[in-house]
């Protein structure tokens, strides 16, 4: 196995980074690139050896780095935010290479935010205070101590950014960490360990393993040594690595799947809604968070949908590293056939397709679809597909379309496209979900707790949340 490949110019290393080392292992899994189908390279496999390694690099990495003080933690995590601005333009076509999201958004949103995430962490660190109150002249000192090992599990469909969203929280509060990123997108993980040695993180602080899921996955969810497991994903995985933690209770947090309302109101600016609807295809569809379920009040249900077809077709399907691109191909062939199939069933069942329905001639690309005529109970209404398919029912009035939005064992986000305040608030208050954005989507702010309800999610990331998952907080009570 080649020990580094070049992924559009860019070198990166196939090995583990276990310990400051970097590892080979006897298997290896070959990458491909959504765009073409080329194979990228050969990826080190990593199994139960390779995860008991990176657990015990971790394990003696942790006293030295939970006791280096709060500032020098953040003057690193500083470094490793400089490195990637440094090497933006590369992290983001090697990410786009590797998952087929847009180069445009990785250049100009995605990779920025990478680098705030651990910008963001290392000040909200700072901020967090030692509190210390009084009983009966016993003081109370409440700390935020590190909890330990770390294993952060994380997908494909936005690799780079949702491993930050854990790795910069997890080193910020004195933990060590064995990240395991998708095997559909390994590279950019590889990369963030090579710019985290150059800030000057210690060995074993931060440790990347490659491989399957169910080959590696259960010895790091499994291990006694593990304090915590952070996991973004599918919800039959969270099941199993629900399971897997509870052999030593090990705290969990699961970030899910959703399947997500868009409520559009009779009395909504039109062409916002459009908007907010045609934005429901950006990264192919291939979004946790997308609005996907597309619920429209009767009276405006015609106007939505001609405006919706005129701008949604005008969408420009492609080579994500186009500029003028707006929508991508699907992350693998096993995608593109899941998403057919549900689509497909729905025709079958009676649905209609409005546009889209079928993938593209070549490649991995599927065509953005509508369905209509879909029942609340069928499956296209009820499972997520995680492509650009959106469905749309009509509604008449709060109550109505209230229960709709909330008929769904997910409970992710939801948005409301309202030109009424009141309702806006009246409707927001009743809808089941982590976010609720109103008159706008995918606005994100780091302080902010984000996360799902029901089965979309357990625990919150972000800002407090964050070290509230990745801190053991300990009161010391001394006697006066
Ligand atoms: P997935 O569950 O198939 O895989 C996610 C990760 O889990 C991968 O790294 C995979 O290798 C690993 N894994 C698989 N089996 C494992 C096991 N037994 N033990 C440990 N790890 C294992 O999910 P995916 O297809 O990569 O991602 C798509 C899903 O992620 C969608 O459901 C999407 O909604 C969800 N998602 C949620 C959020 C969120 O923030 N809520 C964000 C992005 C994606």
């Amino acid at each position: 196995m080649p020990e580094r490949i070049t992924v559009a110019g860019v070198s990166v290393d196939t090995r583990h980074w276990i310990g400051g080392r970097r590892v080979a292992s006897d298997g290896t899994f070959a990458d491909y690139s959504p765009i073409d189908g080329s194979v990228l390279g050969e990826i080190a496999r990593g199994g139960p050896a390779e995860a008991e390694a990176a657990v015990a690099a971790a394990r003696e990495a942790f006293p030295a780095w939970a006791a280096t003080s709060r500032g020098a933690r953040a003057r690193i995590l500083h470094a490793i935010a400089d490195g990637v601005e440094k090497r933006l333009e590369e992290l983001a076509i090697v990410e786009t290479t590797d998952n087929g999201a847009l180069l445009r958004s990785h250049r100009r949103g995605v990779m920025p935010r990478v680098a705030h995430n651990f910008r963001f962490f290392a000040d909200w660190l700072l901020t967090l205070e030692h509190e210390d109150f009084d009983t009966r002249g016993h003081t109370n000192h409440v700390s935020w101590d590190p909890a330990g090992p770390c294993v952060l599990i994380t997908p494909w469909n936005a690799p780079l950014m949702l491993a930050t969203w854990k790795v910069a929280p997890a080193l910020a509060a004195g933990n060590t960490v064995v990240l395991k990123p998708a095997e559909w997108s390994p590279l950019t993980a590889s990369l963030l360990a090579d710019i985290a040695a150059e800030a000057g993180l210690p060995a074993g602080v931060l440790n990347v393993v490659q491989g399957y899921g169910s080959e590696i996955g259960d010895a790091l969810t499994s291990h006694p040594d593990v304090r915590r497991v952070s996991f973004t994903g599918s919800v039959p995985t969270a099941r199993r690595i629900a399971a897997s933690a509870a052999a030593n209770l090990t705290p969990l947090s699961l970030e899910l799947g959703g399947k997500s309302p868009l409520l559009v109101f009779a009395d909504a600016d039109l062409d916002l809604a459009v908007d907010l609807a045609v934005e429901q295809y950006d990264n192919a569809g291939q979004v946790c968070l997308a609005g996907t379920r597309l619920l429209v009040e009767e009276q405006v249900a015609e106007e939505f949908t001609r405006r919706f077809v005129e701008k949604a077709t005008a969408l420009r399907q492609g080579d994500p590293r186009d500029e003028s691109t707006d929508v991508g191909p699907t992350i693998h062939p096993r995608q593109l056939e899941k998403i057919d199939g549900f689509v497909q069933r729905a025709v079958a069942a009676g649905a209609r397709a409005v546009i889209g329905g079928h993938r593209k001639d070549d490649g991995q690309y599927y065509a953005p679809t509508l369905l209509t005529d879909v029942a609340q109970d069928s499956e296209i209404v009820q499972e997520e597909v995680f492509g650009p398919v959106l469905t749309l029912q009509t509604f008449t009035g709060e109550d109505e379309a209230v229960r709709l939005a909330n008929d769904t064992r997910f409970g992710l986000a939801a948005t409301v496209a309202t030109g009424d305040r009141e309702r806006a608030e009246r409707v927001s208050a009743r809808l089941v979900a982590g976010t609720v954005w109103v008159n706008c989507f995918f606005v994100r702010d780091l302080r902010a707790p984000f996360g799902g309800s029901r089965q979309s999610g357990v625990g919150r990331e972000g800002g407090t949340w964050s070290f509230d998952f990745y801190c053991d907080l300990k009161n010391t009570v001394t006697a006066p």
